[in-house]
């Protein structure tokens, strides 16, 4: 833990609801002592569980101060913080029930601090509601065990294992407790890992201001990294499981239920989808695929998208299907069913080739699946909707109108955009056709697959793709679209990874400040030259001039040959390592040091073994 004698004191004024006197700023600890304590209901659920650890923990880790968690049971004397709803919420008018899903409040009363919002509550009804969300196989497998002491690297307070909230359970609490930590309390999660995490050393702690009331601006928060490539894995430093399960939740993803992916394939077809009638009549898709107009089909999938949606049958493994959306999409081959019934569909697609890797032969095919299930299920399920993807052949609307119960989900190459213009503008194309011809929810999934996803599996070293300012643009512009929730496939950099979830949260949120204040909190005096070896690697990678033909061809672009001919040149590594260079001597404290040596080892090591200097 750093030590240090900083003194913050922050002071405001509440705004007029609610209480009628001004309330102070108050300290929740005073030279390194505890000056208030933290209050939860005789029964938390697991969000006020967790929220109170984490406030906890978090304080004693700024200020040595240990601030005691009481029941509300308890005689409580001096000033309380109210984690999630409890009696003494209740007598200052907050209840649970009254937030909106995901919204929440940061409110300052009278010697007490509020911090709550709606929370999942432990019902056996509530257990039973299934799912197969993205990041894991069931809803229930979302909801985490973990020691919670032991992932924070106290393993001498452990109590055992404990149950986290869901990712796609209701956390309000949780939501107010991560925000007042970093607005009131300067702590900042840029990894799982305890070097990765900016804790501020203050002795005496103060909070007070403005009550606040909101909800994230993306409702589904589709980010879990876990530290699977090498840039993230290198710059967290070491960490654990249980650490990035801490994480996700401390970068709040998770959020609304909704799932889309891949649910026709060689699994489901064999356990479930295996009535010889609409079987795909292409020999050569036997087994992938299906006849997509059979009636029986349709009738079978709209039975089982009624039976999910009223609780009923658990679904496949390999499904996916979330909340109000139950997922449709097929596997990934051309092998399509030629009876007489699908062969005039598939007909009518094969004018219709972009010359890029998303384009619509396969859109009329699909859709009109699609509508033929969504129309079965509006008979009696009219406010569920029928998710799918808008992806490779099926990319574009098809020539007729969708139901209005299709949730569509456009998969996009967003990893290109900065320097690729034409399949910017072709992702473009299908994007604005969607949000113009449907009025359902609208899901993104978003592609930071490239350049990594390939270097890995054929063993070369890519130029880091760094792009945040693209980045948040675009998902700034998503979001103002009324996106209402976004995938990511892929991992970024440590920061572009952070700059993203915090424009998901706020798509007002000044990006060149959040980018200035990583590298002034998390390099010290190594920031300025770890700021312009960053944003160099991001002028260069999001240059278009950098990419001539042939190394961008009209549906990709060469990264292999690119990243050491074109991108990390003889003279733009000198330039870069001199960086490296100087902050390596500018980092002052132990911490510095080991951050400037994460991103050298992840990041500027693997440039040079790349380049070959
Ligand atoms: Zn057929």
């Amino acid at each position: 833990m750093e030590t240090g004698m900083l003194l913050v004191t922050i002071i405001g004024l509440t705004c007029g609801q609610g209480p009628t006197e001004r309330v102070r700023a108050f300290d929740l600890a005073h030279e390194g002592r505890p000056a208030c304590s933290i209050v939860i209901a005789r029964n938390p659920g697991p969000a006020a569980r967790l929220a109170a650890l984490e406030l906890q923990y978090h304080v004693l880790k700024i200020s040595g101060a240990e601030i005691p968690i009481r029941s509300e049971s308890e005689a409580v004397e001096g000033r309380r913080i109210l984690v999630g709803e409890s009696s003494a919420t209740r007598q200052f008018g907050l209840r649970g029930a009254d937030f909106k899903p995901q919204e929440y409040a940061i409110a300052f009363r009278k010697d007490a601090i509020v911090l709550m919002g709606r929370d999942w509550e432990d019902t056996e009804e509530n257990r039973r509601v299934e799912g197969r969300p993205m990041a894991g196989e069931t809803l229930q497998a979302l909801r985490h065990r973990i020691d919670y002491w032991k992932g924070v690297g106290c393993p001498d307070r452990s109590t055992g294992a404990m149950e986290l909230p869901g990712l796609h359970d209701d956390q309000g609490t949780c939501l107010a407790t991560y925000d007042f930590l970093e607005r009131f309390c300067g702590v900042r999660w840029y990894g799982p890992s305890e070097i990765s995490i900016v804790i501020p050393a203050r002795k005496t702690l103060s909070a007070g201001g403005r009550d606040i009331r909101r909800a994230p601006a993306l409702r589904h928060r589709g980010a879990f990294p876990g530290g699977n490539w090498p840039f993230l894995r290198g710059q967290w430093g070491d960490f654990t499981r249980e650490q990035v399960l801490l994480y996700w939740r401390r970068i709040r993803q998770g959020g609304e239920r909704w799932a889309g992916n891949h649910t026709f394939h060689r699994e489901t077809i064999k356990s479930l989808f295996n009535d010889p009638e609409y079987q795909c009549r292409n020999p050569r898709g036997l087994g992938s695929q299906l006849c997509y107009t059979h009636p029986k089909l349709i009738g079978h999938v709209a039975q089982m998208a009624r039976d999910y949606f009223d609780g009923k049958g658990a679904l496949p493994a390999g499904w996916k299907a979330l909340g109000d959306y139950f997922a449709i999409v097929p596997d990934d081959n051309m092998n399509l069913c030629n009876c007489s019934g699908c062969e005039p569909l598939l007909r009518k697609g094969s004018t219709r080739a972009t010359g890029f890797f998303s384009s619509a032969e396969m859109s009329d095919y699909w859709f009109h699946f699609v509508n033929a299930v969504a129309r079965e299920v509006r008979k009696t399920h009219p406010d569920k909707y029928i998710a799918t993807l808008a992806y490779w052949a099926y990319a574009f609307p098809p020539g007729f109108d969708m139901e209005p119960n299709v949730s569509i989900a456009p998969c996009l190459h967003t990893c290109y955009y900065p320097v690729h213009a034409e399949m910017r503008e072709n992702d473009m194309r299908f994007y604005s056709e969607w949000r113009k011809r449907t009025s359902a929810p609208m899901f993104l999934w978003v592609y930071y697959h490239h350049p990594m996803e390939p270097a890995l599996i054929d063993r070369w070293k890519c130029f880091p793709n760094v792009m945040v300012h693209e980045t948040a643009r675009a998902m700034r512009m998503f979001i103002r679209d009324g996106v209402r929730g976004i995938y990511e496939c892929g991992e970024q950099d440590q920061l572009e990874q952070y700059v993203m979830v915090k424009v998901w949260d706020d798509p007002g949120v000044d990006v060149d400040g959040l980018i200035d204040e990583f590298f002034r909190l998390y390099f010290g005096a190594a920031g300025d030259p770890m700021e312009k070896f960053y944003l160099r690697l991001e002028a260069i990678a999001c240059d278009p001039a950098n990419y001539p033909p042939p190394y961008t061809r009209a549906n990709g672009i060469d990264w292999r040959k690119a990243a050491w001919e074109r991108l990390g040149t003889p003279e733009r590594m000198e330039e870069l390592g001199a960086f490296i260079s100087q902050a390596e001597k500018l980092a002052e404290t132990e911490t510095e040091k080991r951050r400037v040596g994460l991103w050298r080892n992840a990041i500027w090591e693997w440039m040079r073994q790349g380049s070959g200097r």
